[in-house]
This record gives C-alpha cells, sequence and structure tokens, in this order.
C-alpha cells in the first residue's frame, strides 16, 4: 500500500488554539542577524516592544517580558505579589485555571478553588466548565472573608480549554462591591490580542499573557502586565525568587534593556506583530475575531452538535469547542482528521477530555483557511460515523458570505 508522507503538501493546517499559525511577515522579522543585546541598537527595540505592550494591554503601567511560556509568567505573577501561606480565591473555569492552581498550592500558597457547582444536564459535563465565571460566587465567598485573608482572586480571562471568555470587568466589580483589598490577577494568556482586553480601566493587578496565541509569534516569550498595587505587593513579598523578580526587571527595562539575555529575534518578532496588530487597530482586531467565532459557531450548529461553551454571552472569540456525541471519543476525531487532512485541532483537556474537540480561530487565518480547516472537520466526523444534521461548511460559506467585514 501507498504510504503518504508524513505532511504531504502545502501547509500543515495548524488549527489548535495556539500556538497559532505565524504570519510569513513575523517569520522573515525574526530571521534578522541577533545583535548585542547590551549595545545601542538593542534599546531602541527593547523601548519600542514594551511601549507597544502598553497599547496592548491598554495599560499606563509597566508590562515585564520574560524568556519563558506562559506558565513561567503564571509563576512570575504569584511570586512576586505573595509570600508563602498567603490566602488565594481561584476559580474553576477549566482546565488551565486547574493547572495555575495547582502551582499556586506548588507554591505553598493556600488555595481555595471556587466553581459553579454541578453537571450540566445536556452533555453530563461540568457546568463550570461550560460557563464562564461566576462573579456572583467570587463576592459571596470575599464578603464572608471579613479578616481579609485572601491575598489575591486569581481569574482566567479565556480559557483556552472549554472557549470561554469571562467578564473581567465583572469580577473587579465584585471584588469592590465585597470591599475588600484582594489583588486581582488574570490570566488572558490566550485572549490578549484577540479578545478585548483592558488591564487599566477593570482594574487588574497583574495581568499574565504569551506571545504564542493572539500575539500570533511562535512560543517562547509571556508577559506579566503590572498595577501600582501590584508593584507596591511585591515589595514585601516574601516568595523566594530572582530570575522572575520584577524589581530588576523594572530597572533595567528603564533604558530598554533587560537583567539577563532577553530572546531578541522573538523580540524581532513582538515588535512586528505590534505593528501589525496597532496598525490595523485592536477594535478591528477583535471584531476579525468576533466574526470569524461566528462563522465557526455556525458551522458547529449546523452539525447539530453542542459548543462547548453553553453561554452566548461568553463565547470565546479565540477558540470553539465542539461536542462530539457520547460514546464518539472526540480524540479519535481528532486523530483521523489529523492523519487524513493535515490538521491539528485541539484535545479536550481535563475533565473534559475524550468528550470535545477545540478549533482555534487565531493567528494567520483567513475566512477560506477557515472553512478548510472547518471541511477537514466535517468529513473527520462523518468518518468517525457522527450523524451530522446539516453541513457545517455550508453554514461557514454562507456566514462569511452574507458578513463582510467592512473596517471604515
Ligand atoms: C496556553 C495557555 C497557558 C499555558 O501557557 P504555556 O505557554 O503553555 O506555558 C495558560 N493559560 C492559558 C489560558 C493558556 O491558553
Amino acid at each position: 500500500m501507498l504510504k503518504l508522507d508524513f505532511h504531504p503538501t502545502g501547509r500543515h493546517f495548524l488549527q489548535i488554539p495556539g500556538p497559532s499559525p505565524v504570519p510569513d511577515r513575523i517569520l522573515r522579522a525574526m530571521s534578522l542577524p541577533t545583535i548585542d543585546h547590551r549595545g545601542p541598537e538593542f534599546a531602541v527595540l527593547g523601548k519600542k516592544v514594551l511601549g507597544d505592550l502598553k497599547k496592548i494591554f491598554k495599560t499606563q503601567q509597566p508590562v515585564v517580558i520574560y524568556p519563558a511560556s506562559g506558565t513561567g509568567a503564571w509563576e512570575a505573577a504569584l511570586a512576586n505579589v505573595l509570600s508563602p501561606g498567603d490566602h488565594v480565591l481561584m476559580y474553576e473555569s477549566g482546565q488551565f485555571a486547574t493547572l495555575w492552581q495547582k502551582m499556586a498550592s506548588k507554591l505553598q500558597l493556600e488555595t481555595e478553588f471556587v466553581a459553579k457547582p454541578g453537571v450540566d444536564a445536556q452533555t453530563g459535563l461540568p457546568l463550570s466548565w461550560r460557563h464562564g465565571v461566576d462573579a456572583s460566587l467570587i463576592e459571596a465567598r470575599l464578603v464572608a472573608d471579613k479578616a481579609h485573608r485572601i491575598k489575591a482572586v486569581c481569574v482566567v480571562h479565556n480559557e483556552t480549554s472549554t472557549g470561554v471568555t469571562s467578564d473581567i470587568a465583572a469580577v473587579r466589580r465584585a471584588i469592590d462591591a465585597a470591599k475588600h483589598p484582594a489583588l486581582l490577577m488574570v490570566d488572558t494568556i490566550s485572549g490578549l490580542a484577540s479578545a478585548d482586553y483592558r488591564h487599566d480601566e477593570w482594574g487588574v493587578d497583574v495581568t499574565i499573557s504569551g506571545s504564542q496565541k493572539g500575539l500570533m509569534l511562535p512560543p517562547g516569550i509571556s508577559f506579566n502586565a503590572l498595577s501600582v498595587r501590584a508593584i507596591d505587593a511585591s515589595k514585601t513579598s516574601t516568595m523566594p525568587k530572582a530570575f522572575w523578580a520584577w524589581d530588576e526587571m523594572l530597572e533595567f527595562n528603564k533604558t530598554g534593556y533587560f537583567p539577563y539575555t532577553p530572546s531578541t529575534n522573538l523580540l524581532y518578532g513582538l515588535a512586528e506583530a505590534c505593528d501589525m496588530i496597532l496598525e490595523q487597530g485592536l477594535d478591528v482586531v477583535f471584531a476579525r475575531h468576533q466574526r470569524w467565532a461566528a462563522g465557526v459557531r455556525a458551522a458547529v450548529n449546523a452539525w447539530g452538535l453542542p459548543i462547548q461553551c453553553a453561554d452566548p454571552n461568553v463565547y470565546s472569540p479565540v477558540l470553539t469547542g465542539v461536542v462530539t456525541p457520547q460514546g464518539v471519543d472526540a480524540d479519535q476525531v481528532r486523530k483521523t482528521i489529523y492523519e487524513r487532512f493535515d490538521c491539528s485541532l485541539g484535545t479536550g483537556l481535563g475533565k473534559i477530555k475524550g468528550r470535545m474537540f477545540r478549533i482555534g480561530h487565531l493567528g494567520d487565518c483567513n475566512d477560506l483557511t477557515l472553512i478548510a480547516a472547518l471541511a477537514a472537520c466535517e468529513m473527520g466526523l462523518k468518518l468517525s460515523g457522527v450523524k451530522l444534521a446539516d453541513s457545517g461548511v455550508q453554514a461557514a460559506m454562507d456566514y462569511f458570505k452574507d458578513h463582510a467585514f467592512i473596517t471604515t
């Protein structure tokens, strides 16, 4: 029998919700020669990216860049403002929230993990993994904490394991309504530069993000956006830290440099990504992702399959989770799609493993690449014996045809 090449021809369809497909313009920018990170040229690059990032996070305060994946920036955020034994209130929105909570426990923080209780009747999946952060649960817990033992509230903005984008402004209102001094820490590793995000306006103290999702860069750098209160808290935090410490970083960053060797070529890519995003305008970028998400949801609805996010108010513009019928292993469907059509989809994680797969609509996408990715899904679902109500590809084509993207 003829054996096909691993990657037959053309470009692989990287349709996972991060790492996202990197635009050629960014790949080319990254291919420049590496320069002296202590030389004069570097400071120009350093100042540019540190300044542009503030516009993307929508903050007047410093943004720190780490040569690390998002997980490193999670640790940095916790280690800089907290002390061993501190209580933190975290919200279980899905697998990434769960991983962050596990990390906080390993760092000797006392974590309390709140979740929307119960299981969804339609799919049997945990309700908390199908809905956004319920700010009223956070408020109730903070009101009960009369002694103010809780030092931080940690939530995930765009929960990449489920395709749910929570209302961060509502979490800030809940903290304020409880008149509680806890810091607000938000993971928008997969939301930044795809979903609306406002660090200052929403009163976030530390925002954590990464390069390989909405910023359309390869993996390898990650960020902490700070607030004045967070910087103050870092002065009394006793959690051991050296590599992650903000103080030296902020000192060096003032002149565009870093205390240790930065990821120079990724910073070239970041400069290019910021240009692309800011030239287009953040509002246009957000609207573009919303439109792609709506087209993909039109396809899933036409198939007659449930969307992992059960609340239309918090559908993610970044990715869509597709729940497979009971008895159909979503990972087998993914495997078929990968092997037959050279398209990678996101796996179900944690409590929803095998029950769903994820379609990313971020990074270097367009209507036609998404229609092709949906065709791969539709063929793979049929090959897996899933009965589809209607053609999702046709529904997505109709959606994109009938909803022109006007940017004027
Ligand atoms: C990708 C992601 C992470 C983990 O980032 P790594 O770069 O893999 O360390 C954490 N949180 C969210 C919401 C993510 O999407």
